[in-house]
Order: C-alpha cells, then structure tokens, then sequence
C-alpha cells in the first residue's frame, strides 16, 4: 500500500498557492493549506475541493500564531512544507515596513521552528527575482543567472532575502538533515484553464495583467503605462512573464527533486523559475488586447520609481536540475486569464453572498452559505448534505431547520432540507440484484431500507461550493460527493453535483442534480427533503390551513409494509383541475404517498434534465398569502405531511414534496430502466420550488 506524502501548504488560499495545490493532489501528494485569509478568500479552497474532487483540511491560521500552527502539525503528518503565505505588495512594504517584516520573517521563523520540533525537514520557499533588485547595474547579467549578487532595493525584497539567508544558516547549521528549496519567481501570470481559480486582488492591483482585466471588465477607466523611453523594442520595459500553471509545477518539480535526495544529505538551493523569454509591456498589452477581443484604453505616464528596463530569467539550472521549464506561453496566460475575468469579474467576493460557521468552531468545510443574501428572497446551504437550512419569501422562513450542523446529525434523524441519495425512496426489504450480485442494504425503516439507508447522504460533508452571481439577479451554490461503495453498502463509486440556482427577481430556487459512476452499476435516485411550514411567520408550529393541490391523484398502491403492490389507485387529493383545494388540517388528511406525473408512462430516462419543468403540486397559506409551486422533470413525487416528523419537530410541523423516481422502482421490471445509473451514463435530474 501507498501511502500520499502530506504537504503544508502555507498561504494555499492565494494565487499561486492554489494553484500549486491542484498540480500536488494532480500528482498523488495531499494537503493541508494554513492561510490566515489577509489577502485571499475561503472560497478559492472550496473551489479547489471541487476541481480537484478532494476533501481539502483548511486552517485559518496566522503563521505567527505558534499555538494555532502547531495544533496543524500535531493533527497532520506532515512530510514537507511549500512556503508561500507572506505579504507581497513592494509599494506598501515601502509604507508600512515593520508590518512586512514581523509578517514575513517572524511568520517563517514560527513556522521553521515547528518544522524542526516536528522533524518536518523538506521546505520549498517563495522567493522573488526581487532580491536580485536591479540586476542591470552589472553588465552581463541580462538573462540573470542564480549566480547574480544579490540587492534588493525595498522593504518586501529583504524580507524574501532575509529569510533566504535564514534558510541558508538553518541548512549550515545542520548540513544532512534540511533540503531547502529557494525558488526565485519572475512574473506570475494568468490563471487556472478551469477557469475556477484565478488572482484575486484586494484593492488596486499592482500588477500590469490583474489591472488590464479589470479595465477590460469595466471595473477601472483605463491602463497606465509607466514609461515609454526605455532603451527596448517599444520602449516599454521588458519582464518575464511565466503562467501560474507553470509556475506551480515548478513547485513540484523542486519537490520531487528534494524527495528524491539521499536521506541523510540535505541541501539548500536556489532555482530560478522564469520562462526565459522576455516582453515588453506593450507586447503583453497586445497579447491581452487579442486573447480579450477587447482594445483596452491606455495612456502612457512618466516612469515609475525603481522601474528598470529588463529583468528577464536564466532558468538554464532549473532546466537542467528540475528537469522543468515553461510550456505556456504569454498569449495562453492572457486567454486563461480572461476566462477568469470574464467568470468571475469580482473575483472571489460577491455581493448578495454570505456564510455563517454551522460548527462551534471555526471549521470552513462546516460553513453554512446565503446565497441572495440582503434580499427578498434568500437561501442558506450547508455542506453536510448539500442541505437546504432556510429559505426566505420577503423575510419569512418557510422551511424547516436547525441552526448548528451537529443538530442535523441526530440518530432519529427526519431528513430535514437534506439532499437524499444515493437512492430515494424505499427499497422494498433494503434488498437488489444488479451487476449479476444481490445487494443487500441495511433495513432502517420498517422492513425496508430508506432514503439510502447508512450510506445516506444527508450526513455527508459536500465539498466545495462554488459559488456564482451569472446575472444580477441569480447566485448559483454548486457543491460535489465522491461517493465510493466503502462508504455506502451500494456498487461503484460515485460523482455527484448538486446545483442549486436562486432567482431572487422570479423568487425561484432550482435544485439540479448530476451523477456518473465509476466501476459498476448502481442504483440511483435523488431529491431534495425540505419540509414547507408557509406559515411559519404567524407563530405556527402547524401546517393546518395549508391548501394543496396536485397534477395527479393517481399514485402507487402500498402494502402494510409500504411495498408497491402493483396496482394504481386514486388517492383524496385536490388536483389542478379541482375547483377546491385540499386544505391539511392539524391532525389529517396525512399523505405519504408516490404520486405518478403521467400514470400512462413507463419511465426509463437516467437523465430527465432535458424534460420540460412541470408543475406537480401547488400549496398556499391564506394567512401568510404566501403560494408554493414546484416543478420538476422527474416522473413522479412523494408527498408527506410530516407525520412522523421527529428530532426536535412536531409531526405536522412541516410537509415535503418530493420528486423523483418510483418508490422501490430497481426491484420493478417495468420502471427499472430509470433508476440504474451504468458507467458512462450521466443521472440527472431538475427541481423547482417557486415562490409568489
Ligand atoms: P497571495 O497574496 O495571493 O498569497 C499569499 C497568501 O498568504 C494569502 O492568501 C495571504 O492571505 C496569506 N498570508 C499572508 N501572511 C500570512 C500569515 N502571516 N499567516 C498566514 N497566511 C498569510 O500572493 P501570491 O501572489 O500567491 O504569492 C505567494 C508567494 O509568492 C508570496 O510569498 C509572494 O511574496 C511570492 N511571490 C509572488 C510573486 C507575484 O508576483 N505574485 C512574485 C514573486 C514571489
């Protein structure tokens, strides 16, 4: 057995810690990412849980906070640590030196320290071509080589060249233990191909690439352009610009290269990691102004101070040692990056979206999220489930749920707004025969295996979410499962999306579900469970006086042991056509019944996101005067008026609606077709809860 080398990584939540991030999962390390959140976001680590489809541990953690970081070495086995957390901005470290220097190197100095009580001896350090300051004082130096005496010229530069030197003392002070990489970055450019991740500036952004796409999204007037007398081939000065991407697997690279030394010999040494190639400003422009289709204003300005004509890498010894150097070129970072412009123009942080801690501590992956935050219409998420907590119609609640996530773990749990899967539903006796083997899944209620039995998803933690503002009126929340058998008592490994897309002008919430599976076959059906109270404003704890309507009475015939008989029956229910509703008192009609859309058709469809949207029951409150419609693609719905409501709920508290495949349809020859998902195939499914 293999076991994954854990890597640290500090300041994991910024630009190229991030990106780093994915290409170390992408090459079997794991990690741990301590950021204390100063010029970054969660939201880029929840975003990197989905790219990379991996739980990823996330402390928010001041580096010089020896107590906070410790407590990550002593949960972690930590193998080696990738050093990227510290304030970068030279302009302001001229402003306010003492913050960069008790930051920078006090940060490093706490962090070595635990390394060394921990005997965690790999560091990969983010150092900048800024310690070399102008390297065109010397002739001879353009391209500049490691070998190039080192100057630099501001507060941010010695702080990187202090802590070099640190790492240097540390390494001579004892030579067959430390392997320490320096590397010296050029210009970090561009941004994820996904398109998930990206740089984020806080504030105005210092750097020539961040600033063009803001002007390009029309968040700034225009470029400047500081200088065009330099002795180059425009007159602009000329850099060397090198992809994130590129840039991270120069991380990698140094990583496998400090693995792969003798174990007692250790090594300090620094890598240059540049492209090599140089451009001017104008060219970069150029290069933007084509990949963007857009010709962005400039104007050009005198000369900044501590500009010079050319700094441009020799990245021959990381060619040569790392066995790296560059693939991505300019033009690429400028698409990348417009791609994540253009998907995110406000970077991470978006109005309208909100998060709250569900835990008593301040545990990220536990985070409950409000999307349409502000408005009049709002819903709050939360990991574990993909659990829809509340929702808000002009600022009334009217669902069901809790405030702490650890309350929606109780043993007698009710399901309460959670996603349901793997499968939905009863299986009659938890029994099913699939990929020529007999299944059988724990029986949880009654004599039957419900909603997924052990394996249920409303207890699991969703990674991610990202989260989205398309429109000016629209938040997105996506959130994924990986899913394996291990876990579950069912067959092949599973990767769920659940989506849901909030409307607050048509006071719409879409709930979209996606699956594919890994393996074998499995069985699948999914839905959400919120329970409706839409008269939760006026104190009641009831849903007497609601009025409800259905598409259809006709619904599967049930057994005492709520089994399928086979039959189709017509159950007391108002449908659309009715001109009365019927209205659900404080003790009946109780319903918990699967409902048929169409009782005529025999569903096969894995994927019924192509179906149109149908109305399958409405449900008005004449006190509140609030209307619930939902729709969706899905061949049926169960409907429940909560009368075994449960773990800190009356019965008749709240009801469900809930659509999906037929009660107990894998063990049913005629329906099975719709509810066995096959290696290859896409499950999806589309719900709509509608408000007015
Ligand atoms: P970034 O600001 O996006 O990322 C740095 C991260 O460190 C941020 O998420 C920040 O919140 C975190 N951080 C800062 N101080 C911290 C502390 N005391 N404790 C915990 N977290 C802390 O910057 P980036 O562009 O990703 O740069 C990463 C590293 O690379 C930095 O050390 C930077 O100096 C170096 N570098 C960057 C560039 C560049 O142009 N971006 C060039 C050369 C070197």
């Amino acid at each position: 057995m293999t076991t994954q080398k854990r890597v640290l990584v500090t300041g994991g939540a910024g630009y190229i810690g991030s990106h780093t991030v994915v290409e170390l999962i992408e090459n079997g390390y794991e990690c741990v990412i301590v950021d204390n959140l100063c010029n970054s976001s969660y939201d880029s680590v929840a975003r990197l849980e989905i790219l990379t489809k991996h739980h990823i541990p996330f402390y928010k953690v001041d580096l010089c906070d020896h107590d906070g970081l410790e407590k990550v070495f002593q949960e972690h086995n930590i193998d080696s640590v990738i050093h990227f957390a510290g304030l970068k901005a030279v302009g302001e470290s001229t402003q306010i030196p003492l913050t960069y220097y008790h930051n920078n190197i006090l940060g490093t100095l706490v962090l070595l320290e635990l390394m060394q009580k921990y005997h965690v001896e790999k560091f990969v350090f983010s150092s900048s071509a800024t310690v070399y300051g102008d390297a065109t004082r010397f002739p001879d130096m353009i391209p500049i080589p490691e070998e190039c005496p080192l100057g630099p010229t501001n507060p941010y530069g010695q702080t990187k060249l202090g802590i070099e030197n640190i790492l240097r003392d540390l390494y001579n002070s004892q030579k067959d233990i430390w392997k320490v990489a320096i590397l010296r970055y050029f210009n970090p450019i561009g941004a994820h191909p996904s398109g998930l991740i990206g740089e984020d500036p806080l504030g105005i952004p210092n750097n020539l690439l961040p600033y063009m796409a803001q002007v390009a999204v029309g968040r700034r007037e225009k470029l400047y352009v500081f200088g065009n007398d330099y002795d180059s081939r425009d007159g602009t000065p000329i850099r060397d610009y090198i992809h994130v991407v590129d840039l991270a697997k120069g991380h990698i690279a140094s990583l496998k290269y400090l693995d792969a030394i003798d174990q007692k010999t250790g090594i300090c040494r620094e890598w240059n990691l540049g492209s090599g190639t140089g451009s001017t400003v104008l060219e970069v422009y150029r290069a933007f102004c084509d990949a963007s289709g857009i010709e962005i204003p400039y104007e050009i300005t005198g000369r900044r101070a501590g500009d010079v004509l050319n700094l441009t890498a020799k990245p021959d010894r990381a060619t040569k040692e790392l066995k790296w150097k560059t693939e991505l070129d300019v033009s690429i970072a400028c698409k990348d990056l417009w791609k994540w412009a253009t998907e995110n123009p406000f970077g991470y942080q978006l109005n309208g979206i909100s998060a709250t801690f569900g835990t008593d501590e301040e545990e990220f992956d536990g985070r409950f999220v409000t999307i349409g935050s502000g408005s009049r219409f709002q819903a709050t998420i939360a990991n574990l489930g993909a659990t829809l907590v509340d929702l808000k119609v002009d600022g009334q609640s009217v669902v069901l749920g809790y405030e702490k996530e650890s309350q929606y773990l109780t043993p007698d749990t009710c399901y309460i707004g959670a996603t349901i899967g793997r499968y939905a539903n009863r299986i009659a006796h938890g029994k099913f025969a699939l990929n020529g083997k007999d299944y059988q899944l724990t029986i949880n209620n009654g004599v039957n295996a419900n909603h997924g039995s052990i394996g249920s998803f409303h207890a699991k933690r969703f990674l991610g979410p990202i989260l989205k503002n398309p429109t000016k009126d629209t938040f997105t929340a996506e959130y994924a499962l990986i899913d394996n058998s291990e876990d579950s008592e069912f067959p092949g490994s599973l990767q769920v999306i659940v989506n849901y897309t909030l409307n607050v002008a048509t006071k719409t919430l879409d709930i979209e579900y996606t699956a594919q599976v890994e393996v074998e076959a499995t069985p699948i059906n999914m839905t959400n469970h919120t329970y409706f109270n839409l008269n939760k404003l006026y104190g009641s704890d009831s849903i007497a006086g609601t009025e409800i309507k259905v598409i259809s009475n006709k619904s599967i015939d049930v057994d005492e042991n709520v089994i399928p008989t086979g039959k189709i029956v017509d159950r007391e229910i108002a449908t659309f056509d009715d001109s009365k509703p019927t209205v659900l008192g404080k003790e009946g009609p109780d319903y918990d019944y699967n409902f048929f859309v169409d009782a005529t058709a025999t569903p096969n469809q894995i994927d019924t996101r192509g179906n149109e949207l149908k109305l399958v029951t409405t449900a008005y409150h004449p006190e509140s005067n609030i209307k619930l419609e939902v729709s969706s693609t899905e061949p049926s719905y169960q409907v429940y008026t909560g009368d075994w409501l449960c773990a800190g709920f009356h019965p008749r508290q709240g009801f469900a609606v809930e659509p999906g495949r037929y009660v107990n349809a894998i063990n049913q020859d005629k329906y099975k077709g719709s509810v066995i998902l096959k290696p290859g195939e896409t499950f999806g499914a589309k719900i709509q809860y509608k408000f007015s």
